[in-house]
């Protein structure tokens, strides 16, 4: 069955499984959604069917996915007045957090070095700039800026360690936070931080304080991944971010799809794990979605990625058929900790 070209035999199905879709549901985002379940599922089966079964099944397909929506609908409505009230709980006393802040401050000053600190409160108490400090420490004002810089980044590290009271599990918590905080992206990689905060429950905590602050990156997508309805917010997101470049829709369904699919084995065999998505500048425009678990790896990744074998072996799933969807597409897996799976996808050339 080597020569089926299932990228395009999917992709050719596109427009025949949204007029399906389109003619029972109105509501668009729900039709896209409904139109990517459709495709993952034809993905799922290109190996069981007959390349000119592959259009009616995908029609029958639609519409057992139109179908299985209503029912789902139907059973939320009945039980809605069973919800549970999953507000937030009330904010914790403000008098008393004050004061643990103010003593969580003052261990995480004590844990920088003197000279650090001193230029850091000449700076940000004492209101001196860049230039002044230069003059006195014999240096650059952006030699000193840099140096503020890296002091902020372990002061909010510090202070929230000092906060939990407690020190870091392992010696990789630090460097790792402080790759965060810094916002060092190509630390964050060389010191694996992706990887970490799967593993690392009290950096996986920290990091959200450290990541959230100031303003959101807004090229990046970060969806954590551990049930059914992530796969939805997964899929959503990345179509979202990819629809600001100049992908076609049927570009942004088989991206969407391509997510789906690394959600979805995440979910089955390797949760917990996380789908990042992100906008590329160079060296074309494109969106790159990195799809992290902590599963039990993948013993011959070449083998995984062959059609046929991951019908039969559970976490490969998926695999060969994200990889026809995509440009490019690789796989790191280390047995017992995980798998990463990197794929990208290229604007059209000539399109802005
Ligand atoms: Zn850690």
């Amino acid at each position: 069955m080597g020569g089926l070209d299932g990228e395009h035999d999917v992709a050719a199905l596109i427009p025949m499984v949204r007029r399906v879709v389109g003619a029972r549901v109105t509501d668009p985002d729900v039709a896209d959604d409904l139109v990517q379940e459709t495709l993952v599922r034809v993905l799922g089966a290109t190996q069981r069917v007959e390349p000119g079964m592959l259009e009616p099944y995908a029609i029958v397909t639609a519409r057992n996915v139109v179908a299985s929506m209503w029912k789902a609908q139907d059973r939320h409505r009945r039980n809605q007045h069973r919800v549970v009230d999953l507000r937030p709980a009330a904010a914790p006393d403000e008098n008393l957090l004050a004061g643990e802040e103010h003593v969580a401050i003052a261990e995480a000053l004590g844990r920088l070095s003197e000279r650090e600190r001193r230029t850091l409160l000449a700076h940000e108490v004492t209101g001196q700039d860049t230039r002044t400090l230069a003059d006195e420490l014999g240096s650059s004002a952006g030699a000193v800026a840099a140096q503020l810089n890296r002091s902020r980044a372990r002061l909010r590290v510090e202070y929230l360690l000092a906060l939990e009271q407690r020190e870091p599990e392992t010696d990789r918590c630090r460097p790792v936070l402080l790759a965060l905080s810094s916002g060092e992206r190509r630390r964050q990689q060389e010191v694996d931080a992706g990887r970490h905060l799967l593993e690392c429950q009290l950096c996986a905590r920290l990091s959200q304080p450290l990541l959230q602050r100031g303003h959101p990156r807004d090229d990046q997508v970060r969806i954590p991944i551990h049930s059914d309805a992530d796969i939805v917010r997964a899929r959503q997101g990345a179509r979202e971010l990819a629809a600001r470049l100049a992908f076609s829709k049927t570009d942004l369904t088989v991206i969407a799809t391509a997510v789906s699919e690394m959600a979805r084995n995440i979910v089955r065999f390797a949760a917990p794990g996380e789908i990042v998505a992100e906008l590329l500048e160079a060296p074309r425009l494109g969106v790159q979605v990195v799809a992290r678990d902590t599963g039990p790896g993948i013993l011959d990744v070449e083998q995984a990625l062959t059609d046929g074998y991951s019908t039969y072996h559970g976490l490969g799933m998926g695999l060969p058929g994200a990889r026809r969807l995509m440009d490019e597409f690789a796989v790191a897996s280390e047995v017992g900790r995980g798998t990463t799976v990197t794929m990208t996808k290229w604007q059209p050339e000539g399109r802005r």
